[in-house]
C-alpha cells in the first residue's frame, strides 16, 4: 500500500502513556503504543514524536492550586521529559533506534533540541522524540507539535486521541447528536470553537500550512492506516 505521509509528527498526549487511570506512566500501555509506532517505522516513514505531559502535571491545574503559572508550566515540561524517556526505552527494547531531544537542556539524559540534528536523525531512520515542549511556559505540547512540524518540514501532524475517532461538532461522549467532520480547515476549528488543539497551535498550523489528522489510537493499526492515507479520522487542511 502506498504511503501518503513520508515525514510525520506524531502528537501523543500524556494520557496515551497512562492507561485507564489517566495518571502516571503505565509501561504495558506504552508498549502497545510503541508497537504501533514500530509498525509505521518499518514502512520507512520518518517519525518525530511530540509527547505531552498531562498524565503528570498541567500548568493550568498547578496554577489553580496556587503555584505561579510559569513555574507550574516548567513542572509540566519536566513531566514530558519523563514520558519521553519511558517511550524511548520501550521503542529501543523493540529494536527501534531513537533520540530524545529536549527544549530545556539536560545533557545527562538527552540531547538538546537542534533542528538540523533532528532532521539528520530522521534521515538516518531514527525516531526523534521531542521533550520539554517548546521550552517556554504558556505554551502546550500541541503548539510544540505545530512548531516542530513547521521546523522539520513534516508532511502532517498525526494527533492521536484516546477513544475518539476524529473531530465532532460536540463531545460525542456527552452529546448523542454530535456529528463527525470528515474534513475541516484550521480556520473552521478556530471559528467553531472546536476543542481540538489550543488556538495558538491552530493558528501556527494554519499559517505554516501544516495538515493535521485527528484519529483514534486505541484501535490497533490505526496510525499505519492514517499514514497510508486511509480516511479513518478527520483531516484538517488549509
Ligand atoms: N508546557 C509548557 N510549554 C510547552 C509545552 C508544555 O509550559 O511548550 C507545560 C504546560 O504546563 C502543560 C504541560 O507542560 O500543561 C503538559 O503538556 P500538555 O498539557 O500539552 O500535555 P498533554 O495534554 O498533551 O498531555
Amino acid at each position: 500500500m502506498a504511503i501518503k505521509y513520508k515525514r510525520v509528527v506524531l502528537k501523543l498526549s500524556g494520557e496515551a502513556l497512562a492507561g485507564d487511570a489517566g495518571k502516571g506512566i503505565n509501561p504495558p500501555e506504552i508498549r502497545k503504543v510503541a508497537e504501533e509506532i514500530k509498525d509505521v517505522h518499518d514502512l520507512g516513514v520518518e517519525i518525530a514524536i511530540v509527547v505531552g505531559g498531562g498524565n503528570m502535571w498541567r500548568g493550568v491545574t498547578g496554577e489553580q492550586l496556587g503555584i505561579e503559572r510559569a513555574q507550574a508550566d516548567y513542572i509540566g515540561m519536566l513531566g514530558t521529559v519523563m514520558n519521553a524517556l519511558a517511550l524511548q526505552d520501550t521503542l529501543e527494547s523493540l529494536g527501534v533506534p531513537t533520540r530524545v531531544q529536549t527544549a530545556i537542556e539536560m545533557r545527562q539524559v538527552a540531547e538538546p533540541y537542534i533542528r538540523r540534528k533532528a532532521v539528520r536523525h530522521l534521515e538516518k531512520g531514527r525516531i526523534v522524540i521531542f521533550a520539554a515542549g517548546t521550552g517556554s511556559p504558556y505554551f502546550s505540547t500541541d503548539t510544540t507539535a505545530a512548531l516542530r512540524a513547521s521546523e522539520i518540514n513534516a508532511d502532517v501532524i498525526l494527533m492521536a486521541k484516546n477513544g475518539v475517532d476524529g473531530i465532532y461538532s460536540a463531545d460525542p461522549k456527552k452529546d448523542a447528536s454530535a456529528i463527525k467532520f470528515e474534513t475541516l480547515t484550521h480556520l473552521d476549528i478556530i471559528n467553531k470553537g472546536l476543542h481540538v488543539m489550543d488556538s495558538t497551535a491552530s493558528t501556527l498550523s494554519m499559517d505554516n500550512d501544516i495538515p493535521l489528522v485527528v484519529f483514534n489510537m486505541n484501535k490497533r493499526g490505526n496510525i499505519k492506516k492514517v499514514v497510508q492515507g486511509e480516511n479513518i479520522g478527520t483531516t484538517v487542511e488549509g
